[in-house]
């Protein structure tokens, strides 16, 4: 751990109780229906294995990704586990599906014919999900395709199909009318597969504690803690926290300009901590402190040193960013100490919202030179 640290400039600690805290609150808002988890993106950023291992003892059974290439790492991970991949089947990627015991998750017409093809090489009926595009105009079959493809023996005899599902566009939004013509348009779909689960959930349809369960729930950001719906106060806990090294701390005068651009001129006599994590580790450069036109409408970034809150500095560079440390007593601070970018001081919606962005683009983004810390695994 000390080698590991003097090695990076920053260190994400990933509390493993939180992430499954937040899965069993979500699960406890599903009522009957089952609740599986999402970890596409390395699991938002948070690591595909521990994550599926943690949620796994937990008692969670399906889990959702996006490309087969995360869905071999689910299933290498836990053998067991019911993997759904989201984004399309390709014929050539066929045997690594059957191979890996991948589920997929059709959403055109090509894509079942590809899929419908495989059964009939094999003999059999192939498990995969339906999706349904109810509305948000992105994946997914139209009412009408599906109509055809229920209609069609030759398909839909070939088909085992495990789940009818649809994603809504307007959820963070609550009571968003989009997610009422969504749910009807879906359900109407639903009748032409009796008997098949159907999901429709994401993190913010499950917080909305409306009706939107059916059999079965897909939280993704909320298990990693982040904020699902907009203006609302955000029940679940932090689960990553991002820390910073300070690689010196240096004193400026008033008026001194700092970093690129020269773009922050300084009111007062200062001390800067300079932390080794930049843009290129994910942190954006659109959450400086100053000399980005986005500043005009966002806050800055701040972080957080013991406790304390600090203000960012200037423009954030690729591997530095800066914090005013001045209000803090020389002697608490120094080269070699941690500052918290986001954890539960600061929120990594927060940052977010600085960026410009939100959580889900943060921790999806969250770079490669971090360690990682797994804490709370206790199954
Ligand atoms: C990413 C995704 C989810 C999870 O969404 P969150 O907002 O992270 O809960 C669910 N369903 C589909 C189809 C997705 O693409």
């Amino acid at each position: 751990m000390t080698v590991d640290s003097d090695l990076v400039g920053g260190r994400l600690t990933i509390d493993l109780g939180a992430l499954v805290n937040n899965w069993r609150l979500l699960a406890s808002h599903a009522g009957a229906a089952e609740c599986a988890a999402v970890v596409k993106a390395n699991a938002y950023g948070c690591g595909i294995e521990p994550v599926v291992t943690a949620l796994s003892n937990a008692g969670c059974e399906t889990f959702f990704v996006a490309l087969p290439q995360e869905g071999i790492r689910v299933r290498q991970t836990l053998s067991a586990a019911r993997c759904f991949v989201l984004n399309g089947l390709f014929a050539s990627a066929v045997p690594v599906y059957l191979g890996e015991g991948l589920t997929p998750i059709l959403g055109s017409l090509p894509e079942i014919q590809t899929w419908v093809t495989a059964a009939i090489a094999e003999g059999k009926p192939l498990p995969c999900a339906l999706h349904m595009d109810s509305g948000m105009t992105r994946l997914g079959l139209t009412l009408d395709e599906l109509e055809a493809v229920v209609g069609d023996h030759e398909i839909i005899d070939n088909l085992d199909v495990k789940l009818l599902m649809t994603h809504y566009a307007c959820a963070d939004d609550i009571g968003h009318a989009q997610t009422e013509r969504q749910r009807d348009l879906f359900l109407k779909g639903a009748t032409l597969l009796p008997g098949v689960p159907r999901s429709a959930a994401n993190s913010a349809a499950i917080l909305q504690q409306s009706d939107h369960g059916f059999e079965l729930i897909r939280p993704g950001v909320a298990i990693y803690g982040g904020e699902a719906l907009n203006h609302t106060a955000n029940p679940m806990q932090q689960v990553v926290k991002l820390e910073g090294r300070i690689v010196q701390i240096r004193t400026a005068k008033a008026g001194d300009a700092v970093g690129y651009g020269g773009a922050e001129v300084l009111k007062r006599d200062s001390r800067i901590a300079y932390i080794s994590v930049g843009y290129a580790d994910g942190y954006h450069r659109g959450a400086s402190h100053k000399g980005v036109a986005m500043r005009q409408v966002a806050p800055p970034a701040q972080a957080a040193f013991n406790g304390t809150i600090i203000n960012g500095v200037g423009r954030i560079s690729m591997d530095l960013c800066a914090f005013d440390v001045t209000d803090i007593l020389e002697a608490e601070i120094a080269a070699g100490d941690w500052i918290e970018l986001f954890g539960d001081v600061i929120h990594v919606d927060d940052v977010a919202k600085a960026s410009g962005t939100i959580g889900y683009e943060l921790l999806t983004g969250l770079g490669n030179r971090y360690s990682r810390i797994y804490v709370g695994a206790d199954g």
